[in-house]
């Protein structure tokens, strides 16, 4: 039978350390490979956080860089800066992630069968930024449900009741089976022209699937997988179709506390004076230290807590005219002294909202922004 390899990518964040860290414990049986797909612009806590972890896991994670600054010798990021011809990637055109990201890992597992796991967590509502090559399946299995979009969207299409509810009448019996065929039977309403409409019925429709047992659901996509070229049709069992655990953000902090390999070290908060007020600030996620996802606040954070990578970020604002990485502001105009002194305030007034729905973790959301950007670069 062909080998499925299963694979874990380190971000550098929270979410994938715990990932790591929670399978190996959960699941020792479970041969996992773990990679980091090197931007060579990443922050020295990252470094650290993947050593941390290879000590813990008693395994080396794969360090993967993009095959042709490879080979030219390059920086990862300045190679494709350059082929790009001085285009700085964006939320709209996301270079960076495809080439550094995406396709470092896509070359690493070549054609055979992978299941990837991903940490977006129970607490979180989206799919992320996945490798969409056929012989890759992801798995998510902080969440109640494990499965993909594209597998659930299968499972649910309409065309395939009679399949599910044979599948489930292998499962359940009683009022657990009727209850359960009572979802599978009812056809939700394709709406082209209203695609929110149709992928609200959709959830509504996985959720009561859910409520009627995890373990069976997870049973049942299993044995309707067999059918499918997905890579987990080729194995006769797979312990995580037990799992019943849903994971949240306070959880994903008592993981990498308790395990001693620590949380990533820009998320300690650190000290800010504004209009003698305190206010605390730090970074909320991995990636590249000039990340074009990150908050003005975050900004501020960079520039006086790692003056010289800021210096760096503004370089490459001053190289090509019209290219900054915020969107209509430059990192110059960020820290002029009036537009600091706002940006802060406008922190101190969130926080302090934040702070009274009362988060008990050393660390506190800095904002709801968290959910953006990708799972290759931040989970
Ligand atoms: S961290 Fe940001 S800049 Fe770096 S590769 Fe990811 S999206 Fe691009």
């Amino acid at each position: 039978m062909t080998k499925i390899k299963h694979v874990i990518g380190i971000s550098g964040g929270k979410d994938s350390a715990a990932l790591a860290i929670y399978l190996n414990k959960k699941y020792p049986k479970l041969d996992v490979t773990y990679y980091f797909c090197d931007t060579g612009k990443e922050l020295d806590e990252t470094y650290q956080l993947i050593k941390n972890l290879e000590i813990y896991l008693g395994k080396k994670v794969a360090h993967l860089t993009a095959k042709e600054p490879e080979q030219a010798g390059a920086n990862p990021f300045d190679f494709y800066y350059k082929a790009f011809r001085g285009y700085l990637p964006s939320s709209q055109a996301r270079w960076c992630t495809k080439k550094m990201k995406l396709e470092p890992f896509e070359e690493f597992v070549g054609d055979s069968p992978v299941v990837s796991y991903v940490g977006i967590r129970g607490d979180e509502d989206r799919e992320g930024y996945i490798s969409k090559k056929p012989n890759i399946q992801s798995i998510f299995p902080f969440r109640r449900n494990i499965w993909s979009e594209d597998v659930i969207n299968r499972v649910l299409d309409n065309n395939n009741i009679s399949t599910i509810a044979e599948l489930y009448s292998k499962q359940l019996k009683g009022t657990a089976l009727k209850r359960a065929l009572d979802s599978v039977q009812k056809p939700f309403a394709e709406d082209k022209h209203y695609k929110e409409v149709t992928s609200r019925n959709r959830k509504e429709k996985l959720n009561s699937l859910l409520d009627a047992g995890v373990i069976p659901f997870n049973q049942v996509v299993f044995g309707f997988l067999k059918s499918t070229d997905y890579p987990l049709a080729l194995t006769e069992d797979y312990p995580l179709l037990n799992n019943e655990d849903v994971l949240v953000r306070e959880d994903i902090f008592k993981i990498l506390e308790e395990s001693g390999v620590g949380i990533p070290g820009y998320y300690h908060k650190k000290e800010y004076e504004v209009d003698g007020k305190k206010g605390e600030y730090a970074r909320s996620r991995s990636g590249c230290y000039f990340c074009f996802f990150q908050q003005k606040i975050e900004w501020i954070w960079l520039y006086e807590q790692h003056p010289d990578l800021f210096e760096k970020a503004m370089k490459y604002e001053n190289e090509k005219e019209g290219f900054t990485w915020n969107q209509n502001e430059s990192l110059k105009d960020i820290i002029q002294p009036r537009r600091m002194e706002h940006i802060k305030k406008e922190h101190l007034r969130r926080d302090g909202k934040e702070k009274s729905a009362k988060s008990k973790f050393l660390i506190d959301i800095l904002d709801n922004t968290e959910d953006t950007g990708c799972t290759a670069c931040f989970i």
